[in-house]
């Protein structure tokens, strides 16, 4: 096999997403961070994005006059705009096709909350032109030996890549394989794919088009967000129908746990909490806890353990399961406070408990990013009892916080948070449980409240939270290593 010396590379990493300029979850979060985190390695990264309205406003003040490439692709006039990520040096691209892009609502749906009818149409071509991009086909006289793609929104780079004999290397990354970006033939036909893409074996999904395999078949190297995810995607309980194929590709796959935004998410500076406070003083803790209870309506109890909870309101994250224990958790004199949206029907029970515990249980239906620091940094407890998880944010941002987890034992919270029952106490930091019933969480539950009631215990386990590593440095590394793989493997190919 043929070696790379270089351990750095010249990197194009293509993102539907990216934090501040467009976010809709945990993939904006990361294609701000981890680019950062690798040019801190000595990576040359370029960040690829479509030139939503939010993203050309926000980096409108660093941007060049001039757009630096002019193409015309697929009948549609595409600019390629350069700037930066407002508050770094990463140079950023953003792919400006109007009919496309310049649109309200967010990246993948009208204000209304429906998907674009055309999402084929917008991600096929923001793939082409990124496809173009990693050929040197824009006239820029640049070319990355490593593409970075990211969930089904560009999965179709590495397949458009295939076969060119000047390509680079290609990285794809699962963050939820829920999402495929699946069409029907109508659409394959209307994108002009090559005829030999539909096939079982590429990019044909049981008669649908599936964006994702374009990553997942052609890709030389493929991540997901964390190690416990990148087995369980390969059973057939979590693989969505594709674990067929990640088992084929299993040797080539690799699970990297995403980090934390230490700027963003730390006890010691965040402005949006009212004390600050480190593992070794938790005093700013205890004020931060009253100041919750007081804002949130709850009684102003120092000593009664204060569960959080904050999320998307949908099936993936078990809040079922929180809804069934709450009567018991609440009688039991624990008081808690939810934060988050989603279903109507979940919205409702929700608010249905609370106004059933006065004093004892807050909610706050929406989105409120002051508010999640609040609850992270008040809580004791948080509550994240997710059916599936890829990574997960929330429980390293209350780790990071000395708010003990209690988790299905799966995916990233599987990595992240470790019981007493299954670790050494030295590692311990949560609790944890399976089968995902509310039978078991429930006990769980009842650990967790039996050692809140033990102030030394409770203490070691935070100090054991607070200290572990989610530093973006950590993960960069791995995916440095995965470049330099995936450029082997290009390598013995030429
Ligand atoms: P997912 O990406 O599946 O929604 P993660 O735990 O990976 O779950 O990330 C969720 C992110 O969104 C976290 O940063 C979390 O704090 C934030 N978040 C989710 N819901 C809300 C809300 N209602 N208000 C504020 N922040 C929220």
């Amino acid at each position: 096999m043929a070696k790379t010396e270089k351990t750095t590379s010249d990197v194009l990493f293509v993102s539907s997403e990216v934090f501040p300029l467009a976010k809709v979850g945990g993939l904006a979060d990361v294609s701000a961070s981890l680019p950062q985190a690798l040019m801190k390695l000595g990576h040359k990264v370029h960040l690829l994005l479509p030139a939503y309205p939010s993203a050309m406003a926000k980096a409108a003040s660093k941007r060049k006059k001039e757009p630096i490439a002019e193409l015309i692709v697929q009948g549609y006039q595409v600019r390629v705009w350069q700037s930066v990520l407002p508050g770094t040096s990463l140079v950023l691209w953003l792919v400006d096709v109007p009919e496309l892009f310049d649109r309200p609502g967010n990246p993948y749906q009208n204000p209304e909350g429906h998907d674009w009818p055309d999402n084929a149409q917008r991600f096929g071509l923001f793939a082409r032109v990124a496809a173009m991009l990693a050929l040197d086909r824009a006239g820029l006289n640049w070319q990355p030996e490593v593409v970075h793609c990211n969930d089904w929104q560009s999965a179709l780079v590495p397949a458009l890549l295939d076969g060119q004999p000047a390509r680079p290397a290609t990285v794809f990354t699962v963050h939820n394989l829920a999402y495929h970006g699946w069409f029907p033939y109508s659409t394959f036909q209307e994108l002009a794919l090559p005829m030999h893409f539909w096939s079982h074996e590429r990019l044909e999904f049981h008669g649908q088009l599936a964006f994702i395999k374009g990553g997942l078949v052609y890709a030389d190297r493929v991540t997901t967000v964390s190690p416990t995810y990148a087995e369980e995607i390969q059973t057939e309980a979590f693989g969505q129908g594709l674990d067929g194929l990640i088992r084929h590709r299993h040797d080539r796959l690799v699970g990297i746990l995403n980090g934390i935004d230490e700027q963003e998410w730390n006890p010691a500076r965040d402005p949006h909490i009212i004390r600050a406070y480190e593992a070794d003083n938790l005093d700013g803790k205890v004020a931060c806890k009253a100041a919750l209870q007081e804002s949130q309506g709850l009684e102003i109890q120092p000593d009664a353990p204060l569960a959080g909870f904050i999320g998307r309101l949908v099936d993936q994250k078990g809040v079922d399961l929180i809804v069934e224990v709450l009567p018991g958790l609440l009688d039991s004199g624990c008081q808690v406070a939810m934060l988050g949206s989603g279903s109507p029907e979940l919205e409702a029970v929700i608010a249905e408990v609370a106004a059933r515990y006065p004093g004892r249980m807050s909610v706050f239906i929406g989105y409120d990013e002051g508010l999640a620091h609040r609850i992270t940094a008040g809580a004791d407890i948080f509550l994240m009892p997710s059916r599936f998880e890829p990574c997960g944010l929330n429980q390293m941002y209350s780790l990071h916080y000395g708010t003990l987890p209690v988790v299905h034992a799966v995916g990233g919270l599987r990595d992240t948070v470790f019981d007493e029952t299954t670790t050494t106490s030295a590692q311990a930091n949560g609790f944890s449980f399976e089968p995902a019933t509310a039978a078991a969480l429930w006990s769980a539950l009842a650990r967790c409240l039996e050692c809140y009631g033990n102030k030394k215990h409770w203490k070691t386990l935070q100090r054991n939270a607070m200290e572990q590593d989610f530093s973006w440095d950590r993960s960069a590394r791995a995916y440095s290593d995965v470049y330099s793989l995936a450029r082997e493997d290009r390598a013995s190919q030429i």
